[in-house]
């Protein structure tokens, strides 16, 4: 076989196929835009799923990366480094937080949350209080622990018996909570807007409630801002404009604008927990991802930059407001800042696909959160003309799935 010569062809010959990428083949990136390997350019509307928060190929990032990459990449957690200690500052500076762990996922970093969480309810209450509550159509990750807290069965059946004392409740559910956290609760975990599970913003209400509940029982509240973290919201964590703040906060995706690396943060009294070697990591931490994430964190955190997603999440929401009005096929418009979910009307429940495929064709990189809803996570940086073009080709892209359905009426 030519090693060289491969196409999107090979994916299917030689990758486990739990991926189902499209036709073309990604080659660079710059800003909001990406070239395939024919030459073809792509406006980004997916940031790789809520990651690239600065765009491809940042030139401070570039810079961090080659210096960094020159001087230490890796070095194991028998010694520290100084980018980790100045990332661990910068961001208990900015957050509720005194205290921080680094893995290099969303997944691990809430698994290090979960773990934590049961570990300060053994010691302090006995081995009775283990339960984690969690949300229906809520997603934590892949690891067979995060993947059972989610709220997504699809994912986490079929694989043997689950981690037990895990509880699922309504998302936005008020009284559920409130009747289902009690003594054995050690925590409750929540994302501030549900990413995976179709864009959904959980009440303020809801969150106070959930603050409550847990401080009534002695349960601790566990952010995953995975997805809604340093930035997307037009706040550095989605927490900050909620009026409610958690025991514990996980963080990733944008954390490392696509250099892997995810964080859990929590306070000095709960830390406690957790001494040497009741958890670890053989990467986490390392002073190459630290030196990248410090800098994403150091320009992300500026409140111009901020105001900026703000202000972008306003045009993309009137821009959308004009599609709806010319094609009638957007059920509601919902999230916050750049993470935005467009959930289609009856009429094309089910074919979000269609119009990512349709998308792809037109130049443009979308993604969908579940077959019903479209969801925008673009750079938080995207130039105004980047956000215009990719508006325009998905205009195309929905004349034509609206026009295929018009001509196709028995489908
Ligand atoms: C993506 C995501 C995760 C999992 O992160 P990985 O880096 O893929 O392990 C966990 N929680 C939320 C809310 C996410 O959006």
């Amino acid at each position: 076989m030519n090693e060289q010569n491969v196409t999107r062809q090979t994916f299917d010959e030689v990758m486990v196929p739990l991926f189902a990428p499209a036709s073309f083949v990604p080659e660079r990136g710059q800003g909001s835009r990406v070239w395939d390997t024919q030459g073809r350019d792509y406006v980004d509307f997916a940031g790789g799923i809520a990651v690239t928060a600065l765009g491809h190929a940042h030139p401070e990032l570039l810079k961090v990366l080659n210096e960094q990459g020159a001087k230490l990449w890796h070095i194991g957690n028998g010694y520290t480094n100084e980018p980790v200690l100045r990332l661990a500052k910068r961001l208990e500076a900015l957050t509720f937080a005194d205290r921080a762990f680094f893995a290099n996922s969303g997944a691990e970093a809430n698994e290090a949350a979960f773990k934590l969480a049961r570990r300060v309810a053994f010691e302090r209450y006995g081995a009775d209080k283990y339960e984690i509550v969690s949300f229906a159509q809520s997603f934590h990750g892949r690891t067979f622990f995060t993947v059972s807290v989610g709220g997504q069965p699809k994912y986490s059946e079929g694989f043997g018996p689950v981690p037990a004392g895990i509880v699922h409740l309504p998302y936005n559910d008020i009284d559920a909570a409130r009747q289902a956290i009690g003594p054995k609760t050690c925590a409750v975990v929540v994302e501030p807007i549900q990413g995976e599970g179709g864009v959904i913003p959980a009440d303020p209400a809801f969150l106070r409630a959930l603050r409550e509940a847990c401080d009534q029982h002695g349960a601790l509240l566990i952010f995953d801002e995975v997805q809604t973290g340093v930035g997307r919201t037009g706040h550095f964590y989605a927490y900050q404009d909620t009026g409610v703040t958690p025991d514990i906060l996980t963080s990733a995706k944008s954390l490392g604008n696509g250099f892997p690396i995810g964080a859990m943060l929590t306070t000095n009294e709960l830390a406690a927990h957790f001494k040497v070697g009741v958890h670890g990591t053989t990467y986490g931490g390392n002073p190459l991802a630290s030196a990248i994430a410090l800098k994403v964190v150091e320009l992300i955190s500026d409140p111009q930059l901020l105001a900026g997603v703000r202000s972008r999440s306003a045009l993309l929401q009137e821009e959308l407001a004009r599609l709806h009005q010319r094609f009638g096929i957007f059920r509601e418009v919902r999230g916050k800042g750049l993470l935005i979910g467009v959930e289609l009307t009856d009429a094309f429940k089910g074919r979000a696909k269609d119009f990512v495929t349709a998308a792809g064709k037109h130049g443009l990189i979308m993604l969908m959160a579940g077959p019903d809803v479209l969801r925008f996570a673009p750079s938080l940086i995207i130039p105004l003309d980047d956000l215009r073009e990719g508006l325009a080709r998905l205009a195309k892209a929905i004349d034509e799935v609206v026009g295929a359905t018009a001509e196709s009426p028995a489908r």
